[in-house]
C-alpha cells in the first residue's frame, strides 16, 4: 500500500496496483506527498535494494502469429 497525502491535509491508503488516480473522499485530488516501501529487485544485479540471484533462462516469444523461421538469404549481384 502507499501512503497518498493531499492537498486538503487528509490521507489514504492506495493500492500499488491501482489502475485509476486518487481521489480524496473530500474530492481532492491534488497529491502533495506519498509514502511507498523501498522497491524489491531480484536477479543479476546489485544495489541497496537487490537481491542478487542467478535466475534461469526464460522464453519469450514477442513475433506474432509464433516463432520466426530463419531463412538463408540468397546472394545478389550488384
Ligand atoms: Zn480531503
Amino acid at each position: 500500500m502507499i501512503t497518498v497525502g493531499f492537498a486538503c491535509g487528509h490521507s489514504a491508503q492506495v493500492k500499488e496496483t491501482a489502475a485509476s488516480a486518487p481521489v480524496c473522499p473530500c474530492g481532492e485530488t491534488q497529491v502533495t506527498r506519498t509514502q511507498a516501501r523501498a522497491p524489491r529487485f531480484v536477479g543479476t544485479c546489485t544495489g541497496p535494494y537487490a537481491e542478487t540471484k542467478a535466475l534461469e533462462p526464460g522464453v519469450v516469444n514477442v513475433a506474432a502469429g509464433g516463432p520466426l523461421t530463419l531463412t538463408q538469404e540468397k546472394p545478389s549481384c550488384r
